[in-house]
């Protein structure tokens, strides 16, 4: 286990009827609010109409930014940094999924800073402050509600990158699991697939003695294998749907990753696929990280046994350690068909065509990246073709 340090200072408000929390922190911040929101999830489902009822009973003067994408979009970002500024907003209330909250992440810094938000996205210049945040979540996947993580597309130049900084963490996050009820069975399962990948981008690494470390990536993983099928089959159950947010916010709020650094290729692979195709996210994890595990298995075989002997429950009797890992692997990919998300590119219509492009923007920051098994672009053009 390496040092760490470790400070997450976003105040969690979870369960039922929590909204109302919005009455206690939003006085102090100010009275000038963007209300920034989707393409009208929250309209449908009543939400918004919640929401507002009380920004009126406490006087805000509310301004909105709506229509923010899946993939959020830089142009969009940077709409919101000019109401920001030009509105003088003291606060900055994001209500829907892990796309609202990224992009309000990047207006509240671009508000703050003298740079563009794109060159601190694409860490040209450094952020120097952000407007204050907080967020009403209402999909379970990314961890943004509780990091200061962020990844935003330029549609211009078809890019797609991760950032973060020590001022985008929202200041209160509230995860009522009632907010979700509403969520697609499509995208539950996306967000499934992204927790999941959470937990596996964190699992490999090659640092000794992360006994505990270890233990609660596996638990996540267990719970949310055990907790998925349940949910599916009852999408408005409040104790399925409660476990499934809370495993999002830890998978992705540093709780389990104190002294190690994991891999993160494969979101570096599915970045690029979603930055050319704008797929959803969880969808291309599903078909990337069995590929990428795979390929990467020799890495350290004996991270992948465990794995599949902790998690998948393998029989690890007269098998080699690669035969116990590999069959970790192919449970893994039964899993996540058995709960119909996408397992080759080409459910999307990505051909080998689309190969090179893809490639060549995971290698547009540094010529190699992951930290457990380090890839060369003809590795992730290995890894895309396996995956068509
Ligand atoms: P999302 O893109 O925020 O939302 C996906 C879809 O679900 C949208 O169409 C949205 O509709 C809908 N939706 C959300 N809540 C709903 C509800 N309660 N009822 C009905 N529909 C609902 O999904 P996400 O998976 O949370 O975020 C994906 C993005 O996060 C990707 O760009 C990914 O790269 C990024 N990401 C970030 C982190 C991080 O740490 N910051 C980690 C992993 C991934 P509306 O737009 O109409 O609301
Ligand atoms: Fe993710």
């Amino acid at each position: 286990m390496q040092n760490f340090n470790f400070h997450n200072p976003t105040k969690l408000y979870f369960g039922k009827g929590q909204l109302t929390q919005l009455r206690e922190e939003l006085p102090r911040y100010g009275s000038k609010i963007l209300l920034v929101y989707g393409g009208g999830s929250i309209k449908r489902n009543g939400l918004y109409d919640s929401t507002l009822e009380i920004l009126n009973d406490l006087n805000m003067e509310v301004f909105e930014l709506n229509g923010v994408e899946p993939n959020p979009r830089l142009s969009t970002a940077r709409k919101g940094v000019d109401i920001c500024q030009k509105e003088n907003i003291d606060f900055i209330l994001a209500v829907g999924g892990g796309s609202t909250i990224d992009c309000t992440k990047a207006i509240a810094v671009g508000a703050n800073s003298d740079s563009d938000i794109w060159d601190i996205i694409t860490k040209k210049s450094e952020a120097q402050g952000a407007l204050p945040f907080g967020t009403v979540l209402t999909l379970a996947a990314t961890g943004s509600e509780m990091n200061p993580g962020s990844v935003i597309t330029n549609w211009e130049t078809k890019e797609k990158h991760g950032w973060g900084s020590p001022f985008s963490f929202p200041v209160f996050s509230i995860l009522d699991p009632e907010n979700t009820f509403t969520v697609p069975r499509d995208q539950t399962v996306y967000g499934i697939v992204d927790i999941m990948s959470h937990a596996l981008e964190h699992y490999f690494h090659h640092e000794t003695n992360t006994l505990l470390q270890d233990r609660m990536v596996e638990g996540i993983l267990k719970t949310v294998i055990e907790t998925a099928p349940l949910l599916l089959d009852d999408l408005e159950n409040y104790d399925h749907r409660a476990t499934i947010l809370y495993n999002g916010t830890m998978a992705l709020n540093g709780m389990v990753s104190m002294g190690y650094h994991g891999d993160w290729a494969t979101h570096n692979l599915e970045h690029a696929v979603s930055a050319v195709y704008d797929i959803p996210h969880g969808g291309g994890l599903a078909i990337l990280f069995p590929n990428w595990m795979e390929y990467a298995i020799d890495a350290n075989v004996i991270r992948f046994k465990q794995l599949a002997t902790r998690v998948f429950d393998v029989d690890p009797t007269n098998k080699s350690d690669k035969e116990i890992g590999l069959e970790g692997i192919q449970r893994l990919r039964a899993f996540w068909n058995s709960l119909d998300a996408p397992s080759r590119l080409s459910d999307y219509d990505i051909k080998e065509d689309g190969v090179e492009e893809m490639a060549q923007k995971t290698v547009a920051a540094s010529s190699s990246f992951g930290n457990f098994k380090s890839l060369t672009k003809e590795d992730a053009i290995n890894i895309y073709k396996k995956s068509l």
